[in-house]
C-alpha cells in the first residue's frame, strides 16, 4: 500500500498541491485497503491517516495498512480537512465530490486552499499489480461457472429476470461479494437495446438471448457478455454470431502494449463490416478497463485514444444489434502483455444453444 501512496504523492506537486484528500470508495480502498462505506483518506508528504466513524473503527484497524486510522464522529471529510494544519493546498476529487460536499469542505478549510484535481489514483490504478491481476482472475472466473450453472435453466417460456436471479443466487452460492452491476438477460428483440435489464419477458424458441454479467470478488469486477439461443440460431443468428466473434477475434489479435485503444476498437469494426454487418454494429464502445470498478480507464472506443500498457486489464465487447429481431455481443475480459493479450475469460465463445 505504501508505494501506491508513494505514487500518488509524486502525483501531487504537478496538481499543485501539498495534501490530498481522497473520498472516493474504490480510490480509498486502493490506496490503503480500506473497504467500508464512510471514510476520508488525508495523503500528506510525510504522513496518511484514514477518518472513519465508530461504525468502521474495527474493521479499519483490519484493513487499513499505510496509513494511521482515525475514528471521528461527523462527516470524515471534514475532520480529515481539518486536520490539514500547516498545508496550504489541499487537492479534492473533483470529479468526485458534489457542490454542496465541497462548499461544506470549504468552510472546514480555514486558511487552506482547496485544489480541484482529475484522475490522480484512477492514473494510477490503470496498470494492475499482480495480486490485482489474480482477484480479476478469481472474479471473472467465479462469473463463468455462475453463467455456466446457469445455462441449463434457460429455455423457452423462462422469464429474462428468472435467468437474471438464478446468476445472481449462483454468485454468492460460489462467494461472490455480489454483483458488479445489475444484470443484463435480453431476449429477442430487446438484445437490440445493448443495455436492456433483465425483464418478466419469457424467452421464445429460435430467440438470441444477451446475457451480460459481472461479479464483485474481493473488491474486484468482472464482466462479461454471452449470447445464448434458445433452440436453432437459424441463419441470420450464425451469421451475425460469426461476424461478431470475427470481431472479438480480430480486436484481441491487435492488443499488445504499445497498440493504441484506437486501434483495438477500429480492428473489431472493420471485421464486422468485412463480413457484410456494418450498418447494424454496434454504436457503444469495444471496451473498458476493469479493475476495482467495473467501468474504468481506459475507455476503448472512438473518443480519446490511449496507448496500451502492459498490465491493463480490458474488456472487449463487440455487438451486432438489428432491430426487432435482436442482438448478440461477446465480452471478454483480456491482460494487455508486451507482445500479444492473454484472454482471462474462460467460457467458450462459439454458438451456444440451449
Ligand atoms: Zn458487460
Ligand atoms: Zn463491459
Amino acid at each position: 500500500m505504501t508505494s501506491r501512496l508513494d505514487r500518488l504523492r509524486g502525483a501531487l506537486e504537478e496538481a499543485g498541491a501539498d495534501a490530498i484528500l481522497i473520498g472516493f470508495r474504490p480510490n480509498v480502498r486502493y490506496l490503503c485497503g480500506f473497504s467500508g462505506s464512510s471514510a476520508a483518506l488525508h495523503v500528506a508528504r510525510d504522513a496518511a491517516t484514514l477518518f472513519t466513524d465508530s461504525r468502521y473503527t474495527l474493521q479499519a484497524q483490519d484493513e487499513v495498512g499505510g496509513a494511521a486510522v482515525e475514528t471521528v464522529t461527523g462527516p470524515p471529510a471534514i475532520a480529515a480537512v481539518k486536520s490539514a494544519r500547516g498545508v496550504s493546498r489541499v487537492g479534492f476529487e473533483a470529479e468526485h465530490l458534489s457542490v454542496a460536499a465541497w462548499e461544506s469542505l470549504s468552510a472546514a478549510a480555514s486558511g487552506a486552499k482547496l485544489v480541484p484535481t482529475r484522475g490522480l489514483v484512477e492514473r494510477l490504478r490503470v496498470v494492475k499489480e499482480p495480486a490485482e491481476i489474480g482477484m480479476i482472475e478469481a472474479s471473472v472466473q467465479l462469473n463463468s461457472r455462475a453463467f455456466d450453472n446457469a445455462v441449463p435453466g434457460m429455455r423457452a417460456g423462462v422469464a429474462e429476470s428468472e435467468v437474471a436471479s438464478t446468476i445472481e443466487r449462483l454468485m454468492r452460492e460460489l462467494g461472490a461479494d455480489g454483483t458488479a452491476f445489475e444484470s443484463i438477460v435480453a431476449s429477442g428483440p430487446r438484445g437490440a437495446l445493448p443495455h436492456a435489464r433483465a425483464s418478466s419477458r419469457r424467452m421464445r424458441a429460435g430467440e438470441p438471448v444477451v446475457v451480460d454479467i459481472g461479479a464483485m470478488v474481493e473488491g474486484y469486477a468482472s464482466d462479461m457478455t454471452r449470447t445464448v439461443f434458445v433452440g436453432e440460431p437459424g441463419e441470420v443468428g450464425r451469421r451475425v454470431h460469426a461476424a461478431v466473434l470475427a470481431g472479438v477475434l480480430r480486436a484481441e489479435a491487435t492488443v499488445r502494449a504499445g497498440v493504441s485503444t484506437a486501434e483495438v476498437d477500429a480492428a473489431a469494426r472493420a471485421a464486422i463490416a468485412e463480413a457484410g454487418l456494418g450498418e447494424h454494429a454496434y454504436r457503444h464502445g469495444t471496451g473498458h478497463g476493469v479493475g476495482l470498478e467495473v467501468h474504468e480507464a481506459p475507455h476503448v472506443g472512438r473518443g480519446a485514444s490511449v496507448i496500451l500498457a502492459a498490465g491493463m486489464v480490458l474488456t472487449i465487447e463487440p455487438g451486432v444489434y438489428v432491430p426487432e429481431w435482436g442482438g448478440v455481443r461477446i465480452e471478454d475480459v483480456v491482460l494487455v502483455e508486451e507482445t500479444g493479450c492473454r484472454v482471462l475469460t474462460g467460457t467458450p465463445r462459439e454458438i451456444l444453444t440451449v
